[in-house]
């Protein structure tokens, strides 16, 4: 099934047949039925399919007002950039100030079976392998469903593993999107979450807020905690703060142009990120640390 899935996707044509074992209504989770150019549910109406094949199962304003966000300031120009998304990540991973300390979406994937179902949801325009199914608000180019993470249009019990990288803060109500990770999420399946914790605002398409460890494992009562830690540390902070701080003086007074300038000052200081993996073993670390994950297992 996964592998059909994207198959098709790097065809740009998405789903067939049998997607309906992997999706649902995201409002009632009762079964789609395809037609030529939508998909209806028999309660909530149709859902589009948008011209590279991919379901859009989300509410209209919903996709129409995160679009607008979107298309202006520093997400213009993201946006803009992820339309090239292999440069964009390449460029973005050497030098954006932050340093992924771990890789949970793979720490995942190694304790799934083969076949397994994994979906990343926030995903953006980056796939981190061909086992992910992409998920999110934004229909960028590699992203296979078009859903908002606080009512996924998966059915109960249905997905091995979900993994989210620094998307919490990006949703109004995290709490909700945990609970529906957790619901989509097989019994003995895993969930990995990494969000901020020390980081400066920013929006995407707007930011809300940040977690210790204890705050992520809080969200989580119903998952057996494997692992929890720095996912990126006290450096990545850092220097992001300075980024953003020297932004705003070199902004002369733009609002406007100061996570601009930021993103230049981001460049510069970028390199020394790889200072974390000084910080990655030392006690207490976590307490000024950048990012912060957790890997947990459903009861
Ligand atoms: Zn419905």
């Amino acid at each position: 099934m996964k592998d059909k899935l994207l198959k098709l996707r790097k065809t740009k044509v998405y789903i067939t047949g049998d997607h309906s074992s992997l999706i649902c209504c995201p409002f009632c989770k009762a079964d789609l039925q395809k037609t030529d150019k939508n998909y209806l549910c028999k309660m909530h109406g149709l859902f589009d399919i948008d011209s590279s094949n991919r379901p859009l199962l989300i509410e209209k304003k919903v996709l129409k007002k995160n679009t607008t966000e979107h298309e202006s300031g520093i997400n213009w120009l993201k946006s803009f950039l992820k339309q090239f998304p292999k440069l964009y990540y390449l460029v973005w991973h050497i030098v954006c100030p932050v340093m992924m300390l771990v890789n949970g979406p793979r720490m995942v994937l190694g304790r799934i079976k083969k076949d397994g179902i994994t979906i990343d949801i926030g995903s953006g325009p980056e796939r981190l392998g061909r086992e992910f199914i992409n998920v999110d608000i934004f229909p960028f180019s590699e992203v296979d469903i078009v859903a908002d993470a606080e009512i996924l249009p998966f059915r109960d019990n249905s997905i091995d593993a979900a993994v989210s990288e620094s998307v919490f803060e990006h949703v109004p109500d995290a709490d909700k999107v945990a609970r529906e990770m957790v619901r989509v999420v097989k019994p003995g399946g895993y969930i990995y979450v990494s969000a901020p914790f020390v980081h400066p605002y920013h929006a995407s398409p707007d930011d809300f807020n940040r977690w210790t460890i204890s705050g992520l494992k809080h969200m989580f009562p119903e998952l057996d905690i494997i692992e929890s830690g720095i996912r990126s540390g006290p450096w990545s902070a850092f220097l992001m703060f300075l980024a953003y701080w020297l932004g705003i003086i070199f902004a002369f007074g733009s609002k406007k142009a100061a996570p601009f300038v930021a993103h230049i000052f981001m460049l510069v200081l970028g390199p020394l990120k790889y200072l974390d993996y000084l910080f990655m073993k030392m006690p207490g670390a976590e307490a000024v640390s950048a990012h912060l994950y957790i890997l947990g297992k459903k009861k």
